[in-house]
């Protein structure tokens, strides 16, 4: 493995390629090389694993994935980032490939042909919009392993929210319902450079077996009909959704509480009614 004392420090890399932080990109950068490597820890060991990385930059994070022992693709729109990245690559020989795209037109089935973990320091612009085409995956276990994910800190707790707290949501159910969600680690605003206005948080996500009988897509019109009508009871906001009433009374749920206040489970078991 190679030495990380040989690399330069992120700083020199920024200064050496002309990295700005581009606002547009989302590009808060982080320079710790403790808390990255705490942060490649998350999904476990990667020795000789696959990850994909979204949105390397200068390669804070994707160093300390190398470090690990994994074997990194990870896609950056900004060309000006491309030299910093090959000169990671040139220190760990044939463990890097890089992608010049957007992330939100990969198609991971056509870069993987083996299970894979994602971990990426999100550009806050599309980190919502790739986390719920993850989630989103036709096929269930899906081919990623795991997802290590920073967030601003309050998309982290609508993605780990239980019900009756007010960040309980949507994206708490369609994260939580074939996934167990967890807050790996909070990160201060001091960290990135230049520092964001908010806090962020890590998020870990792991798929677990899908609850049968559930059409996914019955489960988010489900999710969508009662929380746009957050305050209004159940019974006020299901009966627009055909079948809606009798699937709170076969899920034995009282119509007058309101959607923050219903389980996964519960939403679960109305959408596997809808689904029948
Ligand atoms: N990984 C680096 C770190 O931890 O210091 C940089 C993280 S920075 C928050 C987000 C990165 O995502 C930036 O390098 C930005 O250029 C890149 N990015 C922004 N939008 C993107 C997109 N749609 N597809 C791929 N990369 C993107």
């Amino acid at each position: 493995m190679s030495d990380p004392s040989s690399l330069p420090p992120l700083r020199e890399v920024i200064k050496k390629h002309g990295l700005s932080a581009n606002k547009a990109l989302g590009q808060n950068f982080l320079f710790d090389t403790q808390l990255l490597a705490r942060i490649a820890a998350v999904p476990g060991d990667l020795s000789g694993a696959s990850v994909f990385e979204v949105g390397p930059g200068p390669g804070g994070l994707t160093q300390a994935l190398l470090q690990a022992g994994a074997k990194v693709t990870a896609v950056e729109r900004d060309e000006r980032c491309l030299p910093a990245l090959q000169d990671l690559s040139d220190h760990f020989p044939g463990q890097l490939t890089v992608i010049n795209e957007d992330a939100l037109a990969i198609d991971l089935s056509e870069l993987f042909d083996r299970p894979f973990h994602i971990a990426s320091n999100l550009p806050y612009n599309v980190g919502s919009a790739l986390l719920v085409k993850w989630l989103s995956s036709p096929t269930w276990p899906p081919a990623w392993q795991s997802l290590t994910l920073m967030f601003q800190r309050e998309v982290a707790d609508r993605i780990v929210a239980k019900e009756g707290s007010g960040a309980y949501g949507r994206l708490s159910i369609l994260a939580q319902w074939r996934c167990d969600a967890k807050l790996a680690m909070s990160v201060h605003r001091s960290a990135f450079t230049p520092p964001p206005k908010v806090m962020s948080a890590i998020v870990h996500l792991t798929p677990k077996t899908q609850p049968e009988g559930v059409d996914p897509e019955i489960l988010a019109r489900l999710t969508q009909t009662t929380f746009s009508q957050r305050r209004k009871m159940l019974r006020q906001s299901l009966k627009s959704l055909p079948g809606g009433l009798a699937a709170l009374a076969a899920a034995q749920i009282d119509g007058a509480r309101r959607p923050e206040t219903v389980s996964v489970n519960e939403f679960v078991a109305m959408a596997r009614f809808l689904s029948a």
